[in-house]
């Protein structure tokens, strides 16, 4: 009879060494912690990308509630071909922007952020993905519809033009005059009454003005002094033409261009743009008084209001807007004068920089970017 075998597998067990148990533990730790880092990786990859934004027509436009724009629109294309959902995060302004991407709070902006020295310091761009800069608007359309023709007249009245053309009259009148007073002084019915240089000079100088200005009242009886008087006369009608022409210009000229037609006109001006934007450094560097809106349609509004005489904003967004809802009643005037370009913005060191860039480059070797740009700003 055999005697039935007693259990050996727990004694066995009990009877292992330490070390090979504790070697055991610790390959199941490393097990659980590979699991997960896997794990933790696999969920970072296919998380959603926290997108910050804020709206800047028609680079994010909002419109019941969902957004669209040339910003927007790109940067799906690129969430598409990274693989990656995305969630919004619509901020007040571009400063908020920065400190969401600084914070963690957001893996990335998209806006109409410009790429600058100093952003760059503290954050990472992508490539450029539209050029912008700055730019002046201004109320009215084409024609200046804040002009005082009253004002611009006594204006031009005390032009340099005008000085000028007066200091050439006189010195064309000095010439005739003497001629006048030299010959028709000496003719006994002539029309300079002395033969004195004081009175006589001042009084062939009257008659050359008048003359100049094709009012001569009195001609000379000499036949030299004849032959001037026709000679000036026909320069007389030559000065007033071009007088004339002239005058008419400066005051076309002034009706089409208001009191703002580039950077150099900001100075002493209420200008308005939006708050923590690139625009706010430079109106800061000329002496303008600068007034900050947060959203972009406040600042068109205080410009149509009449609460600044002029905005200075990006480009893009100008554009935008005088072809749009602008278009009656506010124009661009100058070019544009601070070259920006927009980007990305990732915090220092995002391993999504480098993916971006491939998308947004695979983007435009496809003309996905052409289509986006076009259906935003029409045909380049
Ligand atoms: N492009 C400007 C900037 O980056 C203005 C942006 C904005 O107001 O949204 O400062």
């Amino acid at each position: 009879m055999t005697r039935p075998q007693p259990a050996t597998s727990s004694r066995a067990r009990a009877a292992r060494p330490p070390w090979a148990i504790a070697a055991e533990a610790a390959r199941g730790l490393a097990l659980a912690l590979l699991f997960c880092l896997t794990w933790s990786a696999a969920q970072a990859e296919t998380a959603k990308l926290r997108v910050a934004t804020r709206i800047v027509p028609p680079m994010v436009v909002e419109k019941n509630g969902t957004l669209s724009g040339f910003s927007i629109e790109l940067w799906n294309s690129i969430g598409q071909r990274l693989n990656r959902e995305t969630e919004y995060l619509v901020l007040p302004d571009v400063s908020e922007l920065l400190d969401a991407v600084g914070s963690g709070r957001a893996d990335l902006a998209i806006a109409a952020i410009s790429i600058t020295s100093e952003r760059e310091d503290k954050f990472d761009f992508s490539l450029p993905i539209m050029n912008s800069g700055l730019q002046i608007l201004v109320r009215g359309t084409a024609v200046n519809v804040e002009a005082n023709p009253l004002r611009e007249l006594m204006q031009l009245f005390v032009s340099r033009t005008l000085l000028v053309w007066l200091g050439i009259a006189l010195l064309l009148i000095l010439v005739p005059a003497h001629l006048m007073f030299l010959v028709e002084r000496t003719h006994h019915s002539g029309i300079i009454p002395t033969r004195k240089y004081f009175p006589g000079i001042f009084h062939a100088m009257f008659w050359a003005a008048g003359t100049l200005a094709t009012q001569a009242d009195q001609m000379p009886r000499h036949w030299m002094a004849r032959i001037v008087a026709v000679l000036w006369m026909f320069t007389g009608v030559v000065f007033v033409a071009f007088y004339t022409a002239q005058l008419t210009a400066s005051l076309t000229v002034q009706q089409i261009r208001g009191p703002i037609n580039g950077p150099q006109d900001l100075v002493g001006k209420t200008v308005g743009t939006t708050r923590g934007s690139t625009a706010t450094a430079y109106l800061n560097e000329v002496s303008a008084h600068m007034v900050e809106f947060e959203k972009v349609d406040d600042l068109y509004n205080a410009l149509l209001k009449q609460q600044v005489d002029a905005v200075v904003f990006d480009a893009p967004a100008l554009l935008y807007y005088t072809t749009h809802d602008g278009q009656s009643s506010a124009r661009i005037v100058g070019e544009v004068f601070h070259r920006e370009d927009y980007g990305i913005v990732f915090p220092t060191g995002s391993p999504l920089r480098k993916q971006v860039n491939e998308a947004l480059l695979g983007l435009r070797e496809r003309d996905i970017y052409q289509r986006i740009y076009e259906e935003w700003f029409g045909k380049r």
